[in-house]
């Protein structure tokens, strides 16, 4: 639970300003995150991380000679957005390139490959890693589909360290590969955890059970089972990992044993006893081992285990010195300091330039604005429901991102409708302010739907009932692109594609726009509700598959309240 709270809302952006004023001396706020105060070297890799709030230490307080050159700070448990993401590497670049390292979650990395894209297109030298290290969100064979914990640290640690060792872009990236194809992490939950200004914890487990293999974003374990002794406990955590060990490792290992949020230090040390001594009777030596959180998940009380197999170049750049809020190790001496922009809040969008457009286009623009209205309200009465939905099997923030989406496309389309913008040019805005105000998954989605959406309808012109169907079209053909969903994956395509159809039949068959709409949303609500029988294939919420059964998709079922929503919007009519 949060007791110390001005605006649930502004959580993330609130706790950032206190933490850049604590550690001027090592970082400065920058939109989207916070940068290195010091400057590095001229064209040394710049190694940027980042993630959702709500992980401390991860991601912000790893900023530093050393380690990290930057961090993208998105809001609680979701991922930053693509621009944050740009935002944050422009700041840290010092001609050297960038890595990009942050967990494997999809949101994360549809954000982070955006901003990739986008680097690149700027002929920034960019590449990415994705850590997986969490051992029970997929198996040995399909690694590349496991979720990144405090695995994190330890990739961070290797790159940020050969970066400061002066070596190039592919050879940082090789390092920070072969370190992240190295390590294992394994984690318990024993209680769990509350979103800021929520009065429930995201789940719950039966007094005296523990979740084995739960999640960093408070995603249920995959098993429940009664709580072990400490002993006990050490035995599961250590088995799980040495049964990791790749074939050619050495004995020499960096271990990390991680505080989720509201477990001890003493108990950690006090577990640290036992794995420290069920390691060592396996043959290994214990290499610069860390104790204490890491990679926490708000107040959940759990722990996890990490394992790192090092070779000599890993060991070396394992033990390197490095200097950052939350992780120091020797002795670093920081550079001159780095002349960075100042730390003005981040605008929701890049505006474009306004063309003024005829009255009667304004209208519809307007029109679309208040169907904006109209959505952000639709979401905020249903954010709670759309976080349980999304707590089932996912990470709870379903309903909070979409409110903050559409809260911010709301604005930016009623603001360049009050500016005389076109209806494509309202879309536009909508869209790119939805993605860099939502995050996760679902707002990258969103954002790239609807921007879509927009390069299909004119600007200058009031959109005629082939236009309207062409957007949804657009909207529909950029979220599988961007997503690579497919339908009976369980995910809003479920509810979007089977709109788009019967859409476009009604229109086809010469039905008002209207009426074609509010049959097509009806059908979209039919089909959320029938991804209650799906098992998810995309997203965070696979890896907890059977869980999900019997509930609908959460995105699936704000996609078809969103379609309704602007069914009804205006005048009680359709959307053109
Ligand atoms: P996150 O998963 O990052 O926490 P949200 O909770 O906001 O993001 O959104 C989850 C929803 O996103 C899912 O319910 C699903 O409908 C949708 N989703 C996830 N992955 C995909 C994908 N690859 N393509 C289409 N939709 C997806
Ligand atoms: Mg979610």
């Amino acid at each position: 639970m949060t007791r110390v709270l001005n605006d649930p809302t502004t959580f993330a952006r609130d706790h950032l300003r206190g933490f850049a004023h604590l550690h001027a001396d090592l970082l400065t706020a920058v939109p989207g995150g916070v940068v290195r105060a010091d400057a590095p070297p001229a064209a040394t890799v710049a190694v940027v991380t980042g993630g959702g709030s709500g992980h401390y230490p991860a991601f912000c307080g790893w900023v530093g000679p050393g380690l990290a050159d930057g961090a993208v700070v998105g809001d609680v448990f979701a991922s930053p957005s693509a621009e944050q993401v740009v935002r944050v590497a422009r700041a840290a670049d010092t001609g050297g390139g960038v890595l990009l390292v942050y967990g494997n979650y999809a949101g994360d990395v549809l954000n982070f490959t955006e901003a990739l894209d986008r680097l690149a297109a700027e002929g920034v030298a960019v590449r990415q890693l994705a850590v997986t290290d969490d051992v029970t969100s997929a198996g040995p064979d399909e690694r590349e589909r496991r979720r990144g914990t405090a695995g994190d640290l330890v990739v961070l640690k290797v790159a940020g360290a050969a970066a400061a060792a002066g070596h190039d872009l592919d050879r940082v990236t090789a390092l920070a590969e072969r370190a992240n194809a190295r390590t294992a992490s394994f984690g318990i939950a024993f209680s769990g955890c509350t979103l800021p200004g929520a009065d429930a914890p995201l789940f719950d487990l039966p007094d005296g059970l523990m979740g084995v293999g739960m999640g960093v974003h408070g995603e249920p374990g995959i098993a429940e089972q009664p709580v072990a002794r400490a002993a006990d406990l050490a035995r599961l955590l250590v088995d799980r990992l040495l049964a990791e060990r790749p074939a050619d490792a050495s004995d020499r290992v960096a271990v990390l044993l991680n505080g989720l949020g509201a477990t001890k230090y003493e108990e950690l040390f006090l577990l640290w006893g036992e794995v420290a001594a069920l390691l060592e009777a396996a043959g290994l030596t214990l290499v610069a081992p860390e104790v204490g959180e890491l990679i926490t998940s708000l107040d959940m009380a759990g722990l996890s285990l990490t394992v790192c197999w090092l070779d000599a170049e890993l060991e070396e750049l394992w033990r390197a010195p490095a200097t950052s809020p939350a992780f120091r190790r020797g002795a670093v001496h920081a550079g001159p300091a780095r002349r960075t922009a100042a730390a003005t809040p981040a605008p929701v969008a890049e505006t474009a330039p306004v063309t003024p457009r005829a009255p009667e286009v304004v209208a519809v623009s307007r029109l679309v604005a208040g169907a904006a209205g109209d959505v952000r309200d639709a979401l905020a009465a249903a954010e709670q429901h759309l976080g349980d939905l999304d707590a089932v099997a996912g990470d709870g923030d379903h309903g909070r991102g979409m409110s903050r989406g559409a809260s911010a496309a709301h604005e930016a389309a009623a603001r360049a409708a009050a500016l005389g913008a076109g209806p494509a040019t309202v879309l536009q805005e909508a869209g790119a302010a939805w993605a860099d105000r939502s995050g996760g998954t679902s707002g990258a989605l969103w954002g790239a739907a609807l921007r879509a959406a927009a390069g299909a309808l004119p600007d200058d012109a009031v959109p005629d009932a082939s236009a309207v169907v062409a957007a949804v079209t657009a909207a529909r053909d950029a979220l599988v692109r961007t997503g690579g969903a497919a339908v009976g994956d369980k995910t809003m395509l479920d509810a979007i594609e089977p709109f788009v159809t019967v859409l476009a039949e009604g229109v086809a068959d010469g039905a008002p726009v209207r009426e074609a709409w509010t049959r097509a949303a009806r059908e979209a609500q039919t089909a959320a509700e029938a991804t209650a029988q799906l098992t998810p294939l995309r997203g965070r919420a696979r890896p907890l598959a059977a869980r999900s059964l019997g509930h609908p998709d959460p995105g699936a079922v704000s996609a078809a309240l969103v379609l309704t929503t602007l069914g009804g919007a205006g005048t009680g009519g359709g959307p053109a």
